[in-house]
C-alpha cells in the first residue's frame, strides 16, 4: 500500500523528466522537499538507485550547494575545531556560500591523530570506528546509529546497482574490529533483505571451506586476501559466484584479471574509509572509476596538475555528530565528468593513483606509484618484486627501475617493453623524457634482493635535498 502511494507520488511529481526534477527542486519549499524525498525514496535502495540513475546534474549540484551551506553553518556553530580554524584565518562564517569561500581552511589526518575528539564533536556520539594507519595510532571518527544506517543504504543502492538481489547470499570478510566496513555491509544487505555473513576476516581457507556449505555467491573482501582465496580456488576448485566485491585501494589489475580468472565472474571495486563512514563510491559495470555518493559528500581536488589529478578533499554533507569540513584524504585521484555509459548521472572519480605522501615531484612530472604498476604489469619476464627509484646525478633527475627477472629473460628487451609502455600510457611522461627532463636507468636484480623478504616499497625519492 504505502509503495503504491509512494509511486504514484513519485510519478506525479517528478516522472520520468528531468525537467520537472529540477522544477521541483527549484520551486518547492525545502522541507517539504525533505518530506518527499523521503516519501519517494524512502529505505528503499532499488528507489535510491532510479533515482541516482536519473537525477540531473543541476539538480544534484543544487542540493550539494544547500547541503554544503547547511553543515557548514551547523559546523561553524558546534565544532571547536572549525571555529578556531575561521578565527584563524579571519573568516566570517556568514560570509561562506562555498568551500571556494574557505581558501586553507582543511582538517587533516594529523588534526584527528593530535587533537582530542571534543574539538570535532558537535553532539553525543552513539558509536566510533577506527582507522590504523601505518604511523601506529589510530584515527578516530565518531557516528550516531543513524548515520550508520544512512551510510548503509546508500551502500545498499551501490550493490543493488551491481546486481546484488534477495535470494543471493554475502559473505563479506573485511576486518572487523574497530573497522566500519563490514558493519556498514552487513547494514546494507539487512535494509535489502540479502542473507549476509560478516565474518571478520578469516583465513582464507577456512572460508574456502564454507562456501559450498553456505552458497555464498557474491564475496566482499580485501584484493590480497581475495587473492589468497583465489589461489586456493585454483588448485581445489572455485564455486559458482557471481559476483565479488573488493575495496579497491591496492587492488592491481593484474590482481583483478586473476581473482576474475578463477572464478569466472566480474570483481567490482568500491572506495572508501572509516571517515568517510563505509562507502564514498562504487565501480558500474563499466569499471572506469568510482561512483561517488554526492548526496552525502561533496568532493574537491586539491592543487590538481596538468592532467587534474590531485588529493582528494572531501566534506561530509549529511553527518552532523562529527561532519568534517574539506577533510583532506591524501589519495590521489582526478574527476572524469564524461557522463557514465552506464546511464548513472553520480559524477566519477578515477582510480586512487597512489597516496599524497608516496607522490614524488620530479622531472617526469607528478609520479604516483600506480603509474609503475601500469607500466610494469604486463612486461614479460619480470616478478612482481620490483621498485623504482627517483635519483639525481648532477642536474639530471634519473628514474631507475630495479627488476627482478626469470631465468632466460633478456635485459634489453625488458627495458624496450617499459619504455614502449611508458610512451603509449603516459605520452606526458615520454615527451618529458624525451625533452631531457629526466634519465631512465635500469638495474636487473637477483631473485630475493629487493626488500629482503618484504614487499619492497615500490617508488622511493633518493634525492638528497
Ligand atoms: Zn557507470
Amino acid at each position: 500500500m504505502l509503495t503504491a502511494v509512494r509511486k504514484l507520488v513519485e510519478r506525479a511529481l517528478i516522472g520520468d523528466s528531468a525537467p520537472a526534477l529540477v522544477r521541483f527542486a527549484k520551486t518547492v519549499p525545502r522541507p517539504i522537499r525533505k518530506l518527499v524525498e523521503r516519501a519517494v525514496i524512502g529505505d528503499s535502495a532499488p528507489a535510491l538507485v532510479r533515482f541516482g540513475r536519473t537525477v540531473p546534474r543541476p539538480f544534484i549540484r543544487r542540493l550539494q550547494a544547500e547541503s554544503f551551506r547547511d553543515v557548514f553553518r551547523y559546523a561553524a556553530r558546534r565544532q571547536k575545531f572549525l571555529a578556531r580554524k575561521l578565527r584563524e584565518a579571519g573568516i566570517d562564517p556568514a560570509r561562506v556560500r562555498g568551500p571556494e569561500d574557505l581558501g586553507h581552511v582543511f582538517t587533516t589526518a594529523d588534526d584527528l591523530l593530535g587533537l582530542p575528539p571534543e574539538d570535532f564533536l558537535c553532539r553525543e556520539p552513539q558509536a566510533v570506528f577506527e582507522t590504523t594507519g601505518t604511523s601506529g595510532a589510530p584515527k578516530r571518527t565518531y557516528f550516531s546509529y543513524e548515520e550508520i544506517e544512512a551510510a548503509a543504504h546508500h551502500e545498499g543502492a551501490a550493490l543493488y546497482q551491481n546486481g546484488v538481489r534477495p535470494g543471493d547470499r554475502v559473505v563479506c570478510a573485511f576486518d572487523a574490529g574497530y573497522w566500519i566496513s563490514s558493519w556498514v555491509t552487513f547494514l546494507a544487505c539487512k535494509k535489502m533483505g540479502v542473507f549476509c555473513s560478516a565474518v571478520g576476516k578469516p583465513q582464507p581457507k577456512d572460508l574456502y571451506s564454507r562456501l559450498g556449505l553456505y552458497r555464498y555467491n557474491v564475496i566482499v573482501a580485501d584484493p590480497t586476501w581475495l587473492v589468497s582465496l583465489s589461489e586456493i580456488a585454483e588448485k581445489q576448485g572455485a564455486f559458482p559466484v557471481k559476483l565479488i566485491l573488493a575495496a579497491g585501494d591496492r587492488m592491481t589489475d593484474v590482481y583483478r584479471s586473476y581473482v576474475q580468472d578463477v572464478w569466472k565472474a566480474p570483481v567490482i571495486l568500491g572506495y572508501g574509509s572509516t571517515e568517510a563512514g563505509g562507502g564514498l563510491g562504487m565501480e558500474c559495470r563499466e569499471r572506469a572509476g568510482y561512483h561517488v555518493d554526492e548526496f552525502d559528500f561533496l568532493l574537491e581536488i586539491a592543487e590538481p596538475d596538468a592532467e587534474g589529478y590531485g588529493e582528494l578533499v572531501m566534506t561530509t554533507l549529511a553527518r552532523r555528530t562529527m561532519p568534517l569540513i574539506r577533510y583532506r584524504v591524501r589519495d590521489v585521484t582526478r574527476f572524469i565528468d564524461e557522463p557514465c555509459p552506464c546511464g548513472v548521472t553520480l559524477r566519477r572519480i578515477s582510480r586512487i593513483r597512489g597516496r599524497r605522501d608516496e607522490m614524488v615531484v620530479m622531472g617526469a612530472g607528478n609520479m604516483h606509484p600506480e603509474i609503475f604498476e601500469r607500466v610494469l604489469h604486463d612486461v614479460e619476464g619480470l616478478s612482481d618484486r620490483w621498485q623504482v627509484a627517483v635519483r639525481q646525478e648532477g642536474i639530471r633527475d634519473i628514474l631507475e627501475f630495479r627488476l627482478e627477472l626469470a631465468n632466460g629473460t633478456s635485459p634489453p628487451a625488458v627495458e624496450q617493453a617499459v619504455r614502449r609502455n611508458i610512451e603509449s600510457r603516459y605520452p606526458e611522461v615520454w615527451t618529458n623524457h624525451v625533452c631531457g627532463m629526466y634519465q631512465l636507468a635500469f638495474r636487473f636484480l637477483p631473485a630475493g634482493l629487493l626488500g629482503q623478504g618484504r614487499k619492497p616499497k615500490r617508488l622511493v625519492d633518493e634525492r638528497q635535498f
